[in-house]
C-alpha cells in the first residue's frame, strides 16, 4: 500500500450522486483543501431517487440535494466548483455523448488527480456507480488525447493520476488527521435529505436528543471505518483507493 500523493494543485471527483464524494473521499478532500488544493466536484445524477417517501416533490428534492452538495463541499473547505450533469438518478448511462461532457469538464478544470468510482468493483448492484466509474475513466482517456472531441475547442488535458474509490483493489492510502475525518462527518451531515435513507438518522425531529444521538453514532461509524482502513496502510486514519498513474 502506497501512502500519500504529493499534495495536488487541482483535483476533480466524479461521482454518481450527491453525498458519494463525501462518503468516499471527503476526509482526503478536507486534508487537501487545508493544504491549498482546488477541489472540484462533478455529480452525474440529480439524486431524484433519494427518498423513501413516494409522495416526495421530486423537483424540490433535486434542488435541495444540489444545495446540500454545495454546503457539503463548503464544509470540506473546498474552494473549487460544484457541477452537476443532472442525469436522472438510477438511469445514468456511459455513452459517447456523456463521455464527451465529462471530458469537457476535465479539459476545462484541468485536475492533476481525478477521483471516481471503481467501475470494475465486483458484485456492486447500483448501476449509477458503475456508469459513473466508466465515465470518469473513459472521460480521462478522451480528455488526454487531442483527437477526441476536437469540437470542444479546448486543449487536451492529461491528469497525473486517477484514484478509484469504492474499490476491491485498494493499493493507495491518504493518511488523515482526526480533524479531516471530523470535516467528513460534518460534510455528510449536510445531506439532511439522506438522514433516513442513508445514515439511519430519524428525520421525524420530534425527539432532538435521539436525533443527535443517532448523528453521533453515525460520526463514530465513519471514524471507525477510517481507523480500520488506516490499519491496512499502517497509519492512524485513512481513506483508500486504487491508483492508476500511467495515463
Ligand atoms: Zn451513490
Amino acid at each position: 500500500m502506497r501512502v500519500d500523493l504529493p499534495v495536488p494543485e487541482v483535483v476533480l471527483a466524479i461521482a454518481a450522486h450527491p453525498d458519494d464524494v463525501e462518503f468516499q473521499c471527503g476526509a482526503t478532500f478536507a486534508k487537501w483543501s487545508e493544504a491549498g488544493t482546488v477541489v472540484h466536484h462533478l455529480i452525474c445524477t440529480d439524486g431524484s431517487k433519494g427518498s423513501w417517501d413516494a409522495s416526495s416533490d421530486i423537483e424540490a428534492l433535486v434542488a435541495l440535494r444540489q444545495a446540500e452538495q454545495r454546503e457539503a463541499a463548503r464544509r470540506l473547505g473546498s474552494i473549487g466548483e460544484v457541477r452537476f450533469l443532472s442525469q436522472v438518478d438510477g438511469e445514468l448511462g456511459h455513452g459517447l455523448e456523456l463521455r464527451g461532457e465529462v471530458a469537457r469538464v476535465i479539459r476545462e478544470l484541468k485536475p492533476r488527480v481525478v477521483l471516481g468510482h471503481d467501475p470494475w468493483k465486483r458484485w456492486r448492484i447500483h448501476p449509477d456507480h458503475r456508469a459513473a466509474g466508466r465515465l470518469a475513466v473513459e472521460g480521462v482517456v478522451a480528455a488526454r488525447d487531442p483527437h477526441y472531441f476536437p469540437e470542444h475547442g479546448i486543449e487536451a488535458h492529461r491528469p497525473d493520476a486517477i484514484l478509484l474509490f469504492e474499490t476491491d483493489g485498494a493499493d493507495h492510502a491518504e493518511s488523515l488527521a482526526p480533524r479531516h475525518v471530523g470535516a467528513k462527518v460534518a460534510a455528510l451531515l449536510a445531506h439532511e435529505s439522506q438522514f433516513e435513507t442513508t445514515m439511519r438518522i430519524d428525520i421525524d425531529g420530534t425527539d432532538i436528543d435521539a436525533r443527535d444521538h443517532q448523528a453521533a453514532d453515525f460520526g463514530r461509524r465513519i471514524f471507525t471505518e477510517c481507523r480500520d482502513v488506516g490499519r491496512l496502510a499502517g497509519v492512524e486514519l485513512a481513506e483508500t483507493f486504487h491508483i492508476i498513474d500511467d495515463i
